[in-house]
């Protein structure tokens, strides 16, 4: 947390699965100047089979294609193929994560520090599995409703979701809060979801609410909690 030299209080994004909406939210943050981390299965690509969100087609990226479109935010691991990790017992979760990391590493020539639970599903062995593996944060998807800091990394809690009734109410506690503690707005979902629900306005106003401030740094996931 090498921000809170100069700042109090920082803001960062979090989206999932590597699919085709991302290409436009990573135009938006883009545009203002916000970090995202994206979890990715390095295992999953447009031939691993799409999936309906509210009526609407979901597919995946191919990463190899789109290496350079995620430039300037953060490739954390989402395992290698999306399996739940706590069914699927330690060993299977040791290599969908250690595969995930190690293709990861060679697609975007960066190893993740990071990752986001697939399902939002862990228990304490995978945490300790996840320590082992040398991953120092973990996203769970228990929104926390505050912007502490916190100390347990592999079992982060987000802020909110995007489709949190309350986004903008936190976003304006945040903006207008005076702190002399380090504050963290952390805010998580899933590209497609914007394209189901058809309100994509809703982060485009929520960056141009937030970006532009000189008391907020904004950064990757690994940025803002290491
Ligand atoms: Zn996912």
């Amino acid at each position: 947390m090498n921000w809170t030299k100069t700042y109090k209080k920082a803001i960062t994004f979090s989206y999932d699965d590597g699919v085709t909406p991302d290409l436009r939210l990573i135009e938006i943050f883009n545009k203002y100047n916000l970090k995202c981390t994206f979890n990715l299965n390095y295992g999953l690509g447009p031939t691993s089979g799409g999936w309906e969100y509210k009526g609407k087609p979901v597919n995946r990226l191919d990463l190899r294609e789109h290496i350079r479109s995620y430039a300037g935010h953060e490739i954390a691991a989402h395992a290698l193929t999306h399996q739940n990790l706590v069914e699927i017992g330690v060993e299977a979760a040791r290599k969908e994560m250690v595969e995930d990391a190690e293709g990861l590493t060679k697609l975007f020539g960066k190893r993740p520090v990071g990752m986001a639970y697939p399902y939002g599903t862990f228990d304490d062995p995978t945490v300790e599995l996840l320590r082992e593996l040398g991953f120092q944060y973990a996203r769970t998807v228990w929104d926390s409703g505050n912007f502490d800091v916190q100390t347990d990394l592999l079992r982060f809690r987000p802020t909110c979701h995007h489709d949190d009734e309350r986004l903008f109410e936190l976003a304006e506690e945040f903006l207008a809060m005076e702190t002399e503690e380090p504050k963290i707005f952390y805010i998580w979902g899933h590209s497609y979801e914007f394209e189901g629900n058809e309100n994509w306005d809703r982060i485009e106003k929520l960056c141009r609410m937030v970006a532009g401030r000189d008391d907020i740094f904004y950064g990757t996931n690994a940025e803002v909690l290491l």
